[in-house]
């Protein structure tokens, strides 16, 4: 999980009308109301018309890889996922910075799981409504899980290239961005897939083929032209930011780092 690729903003006519339709929502009488109201509005929606045409290609422009999903970079993103859950944050549901796009296996399992950090706490609430909960706004604070529109879940996170390729709460950080990288480990089960663990170290694996053909071609004064093109169309970008992030302490990394520093702006 890493930032998204680019911050794509929408034209005024796209904006305008999700502001248009946000305002339907945010015009209901009480928060019950809203939350039923963002239900069956987005439910409505047609995601092939204006605006929704716009916000999913905008969407595949933030997305690493040929359209992978903002959470697990392994599958097809095909699914607009809103950060902030909908169904307890109506206020979000048209909102553009709100919208992800993540895959099946990843927007199902995380549904409305989601964690509220109070100022000042290092510990995350849940904030999900069970069936017989009243509805009512949710407690204030800021998101456990990491956003990668505006977080750079690498500040909090490290991927293990050595033997797990597991991801782990970086060391060093404080108390309540460690928290935040737990929860987001395991609300999006980054570990609980074992074809996402393998397919992380098949990229490893492709990424430094990759690497040493760069440094034979630097070495013969050849183009570069393919070996980015197979690192910036690599599944799983986490792996070749983390072996850009590690290369001095991994010593299959460091010397092609070293012969080919060019690879480092990739
Ligand atoms: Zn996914």
């Amino acid at each position: 999980m890493l930032r998204v690729r680019a911050n794509v903003t929408l034209s005024s006519g796209a904006a305008n009308e999700l502001a248009a339709l946000q305002a339907k929502v945010d015009g209901e009488a009480d928060y019950p109301a809203r939350v039923a109201a963002a239900k069956r509005r987005w439910g409505n929606t047609k995601k092939r018309e204006s605006p929704f045409d716009e916000v999913t290609t905008a969407l595949d422009k933030m997305c690493w890889g040929h359209h992978r999903c903002a959470y697990c970079e392994d599958s097809l993103a095909d699914e607009i996922e809103h950060f902030w859950p909908k169904d307890l944050y109506p206020e979000r549901v048209f909102a553009w910075e709100n919208y992800l796009y993540a895959c099946g296996p990843c927007n199902g399992p995380k549904g409305n799981a989601f964690a509220i950090l109070p100022p000042g706490s290092t510990n995350a609430i849940e904030v999900a409504r069970g069936t017989q909960t009243p509805i009512v706004p949710p407690i204030v604070g800021d998101p456990a899980l990491l956003d990668p529109r505006r977080d750079d879940p690498l500040d909090f996170l490290e991927l293990d290239l050595v033997e797990t390729f597991r991801f782990r709460e970086r060391t060093g950080i404080a108390p309540r961005d460690r928290e935040r990288a737990r929860y987001t480990i395991v609300t999006l089960g980054l570990n609980a897939r074992s074809a996402v663990i393998d397919a992380r170290r098949t990229a490893y694996d492709l990424l430094l083929l990759a690497l040493e053909s760069v440094v034979t071609r630097v070495r013969e004064q050849r183009p570069l032209d393919h070996a980015r093109r197979v690192v910036e169309n690599t599944s799983h970008r986490s792996v070749w930011e983390e072996m850009k992030r590690q290369h001095t302490r991994l010593p299959e990394l460091t010397l092609p780092f070293s012969v080919a520093p060019i690879a480092l702006d990739w």
